[in-house]
């Protein structure tokens, strides 16, 4: 088993990463910060997800010693070139106001026709090790912004999006559902095989993993 710490303090975050490692892999133990109180705020100022996921893994595993996984995500729409992208947790100002968030962006696409709604959700997840090796891979979903917030499940802008091939939206869809197709999904099944190569390559791909193939196509 390989102890690895997730650099976040959003419960939601833990709560899908652990969910989706899981059901993918039995050979990684994912720590939260708690054990670490005192674990540095980090500034998330690289200019893309890969970058602001890896300036998050290097901090936390500089402070706790150990391995360290991060993820970076967030809502790219297509008629707002791509934002709020890295914006996306405080788009309305102050950091993790979901509830604003989300607003401010219906707002903002109230006179975008439905056929101009694209966006995609976005997620890199990175590795660091207190060696100095590092990794990231990227995971997209692709679909379109609703008019109206729908659904109760999942967080952020999940009430607002519905993914292509899907009559819902993502705060709709079942935990599994969501795990299937989502960005975190896509790039956590990449992330474990990467994992496995460089932490425990005697082992690499053990459990039940089967995601090679895929690891090749998101490594950024
Ligand atoms: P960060 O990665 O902590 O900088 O924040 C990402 C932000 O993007 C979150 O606060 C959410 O608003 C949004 N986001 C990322 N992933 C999801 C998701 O799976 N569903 C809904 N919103 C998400």
């Amino acid at each position: 088993m390989i102890d690895i710490v997730l650099a976040t303090r959003n419960a939601h975050k833990v709560m899908e990463v652990q969910r989706i490692l899981d059901a993918i892999c039995d050979d990684l133990n994912v720590l939260d910060l708690s054990a670490w109180p005192d674990a540095p705020e980090v500034v998330e100022d690289a200019p893309t997800f890969a970058g602001n996921a890896l300036l998050k893994a290097r901090a936390i595993a500089a402070h706790t010693g150990l391995p360290c996984m991060a993820d970076d995500s967030g809502i790219c729409v297509d008629a707002l070139n791509g934002m709020p992208g890295i914006f996306s947790a405080r788009w309305s100002g102050a950091h993790g106001r979901d509830s604003q968030n989300l607003q401010l962006l219906l707002d903002q696409l109230t006179d975008v026709p439905d056929s101009r709604r694209g966006a995609q959700f976005v997620c890199a997840v990175a590795l660091a090790t207190p060696a100095g090796d590092e990794r990231v891979v990227e995971g997209v979903v692709d679909g379109e912004v609703v008019r109206e917030p729908r659904g109760v499940d999942g967080f952020g802008y999940d009430p607002i999006f519905r993914p292509f091939g899907f009559d819902r939206t993502t705060a709709e869809l079942t935990a599994e559902e969501k795990d299937a197709i989502s960005h975190r999904g896509q790039a956590l099944r990449a992330f474990v095989p990467v994992v496995m190569d460089l932490l425990a390559p005697a082992q690499s791909c053990g459990g039940n993993c089967q995601c090679r193939a895929a690891a090749d196509s998101a490594e950024v």
